[in-house]
């Protein structure tokens, strides 16, 4: 606004606009003077949401969003209310709200599950998004554009209270560091969502671990171990070959938390390759002395994967090895399976089984 000779309070206008009242041209902008708003659209300014093409709902309430981008790529952005105690126990406010608070709100609090690019190009075995393989990173504005549109949808108005976000979604951020990066102070100073309700998860991209430690502004961080050795992990995401349990561990332990905040480790339970007690007591040493949770993740199933989920009694087993041994470990619920808008099942909507549509 100041190079266009502006006072640059417009620019703050303009900011609020877009991200705290979601307006989605620059016609509806009422706090700029009308000439202001043709002179933009003039020198050929434009802004703009991601078009939400299609939705499913799940009989858990969980919503799958296929969320269609101004190139035309679609992106799978998920609306869970209650959250899926994903949360629970990382010493934060978000982790420590229970269900029960619920007020005369419609939901007590909600997650949104973003994406951070087309497809991925990470290929872990027991993950449908895998198969797309990566199309191209997402911007910053798509990444928000994916918040605020399923908040429009959801019809929550600023000031926006319970919601968290996970950057859990189609890719890996930590591949995308930089929009990544950039959405996240946008979320945080524009749409008003606090950085403490923010998860990312990595695969484990340890350079950018240390990058992220160093950021001034920054989401929680969760760790993909989803193997408790080299050659186990290996062996479902081939990543390992690049950056080991060791390097992976290191970079953890050296993670600078903030006060009460822990990390989070996430562990997907593939029956009988990952999910015996041996290797959960593997698990228990690996993550000795980390100030963190681990979060178990039984398999969400996908035709196309090789694996089978585990038996509730063996999730329960191997969670139990680790809280005795003090090790803070949750069951995450999986959400909205029936409509494969689940962890690991983001996949382009075209793609897999008909779920139910809503128009
Ligand atoms: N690329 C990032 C974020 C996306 S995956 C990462 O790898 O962490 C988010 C979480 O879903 C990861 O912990 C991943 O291990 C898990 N996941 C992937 N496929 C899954 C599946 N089929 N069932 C359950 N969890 C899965």
């Amino acid at each position: 606004m100041l190079g266009a000779g502006q006072a640059s309070f417009r620019g703050q206008q303009i900011f609020e606009a877009l991200y705290r009242h979601r307006i989605e041209n620059l016609d509806a902008i009422s706090t700029l003077p009308r000439n202001l708003r043709s002179q933009l659209e003039a020198e050929g300014w434009s802004v703009g949401m991601p078009r939400i093409s299609q939705k499913f709902v799940s009989s858990d309430g969980t919503i799958r969003y296929l969320v269609e981008l101004a190139d035309g790529e679609t992106v799978e952005t998920v609306w869970m209310p209650e959250g899926d105690d994903g949360e629970s126990g990382d010493g934060t406010e978000a982790g420590d709200e229970s269900e029960s608070g619920a007020t005369a709100n419609r939901f007590t609090r909600a997650t949104i599950c973003v994406s951070s690019q087309v497809g991925c190009a990470v290929n872990c075995r027991f993950c449908l998004t895998a198969l797309l393989g990566v199309k191209r990173n997402l911007e910053a504005g798509e990444i928000v554009g994916q918040v605020a549109v399923v908040l429009r949808d959801r019809q929550v108005e600023p000031p926006i209270q319970r919601v968290n976000l996970v950057f859990m979604g189609m890719g890996e951020p930590f591949l995308n560091y930089e929009n990544f990066m950039k959405a996240a102070r946008l979320l945080v100073e524009g749409v008003g969502i606090p950085e403490s309700r923010m998860t990312v998860s990595t695969a484990g991209i340890v350079p950018r671990i240390y990058d992220f430690g160093a950021e001034p502004v920054r989401p929680k961080l969760a760790i993909s171990l989803n193997g408790s050795n080299d050659e186990l992990r290996a062996a479902v995401m081939p990543l390992n070959r690049k950056w080991n349990l060791s390097d992976l561990m290191e970079a953890a332990r050296k993670f600078p938390l903030r006060a009460r905040e822990r990390l989070t480790f996430e562990y997907v339970l593939l029956a009988g390759v990952n999910d015996s007690p041996a290797q959960a007591r593997e698990l228990r040493e690996l993550v000795r002395g980390v100030r963190a949770k681990v979060n178990l993740i039984a398999l969400n199933p996908g035709a196309e994967l090789p694996y089978q989920t585990p038996e509730k009694q063996s999730v329960l087993e191997f969670q139990e090895i680790l809280v005795r041994a003090g090790v803070p470990a949750f069951v995450r619920k999986p959400r909205g399976r029936d409509i494969y808008a689940a962890c690991g099942q983001l996949k382009r909507t075209i793609d897999i089984a008909p779920a139910p549509a809503v128009p």
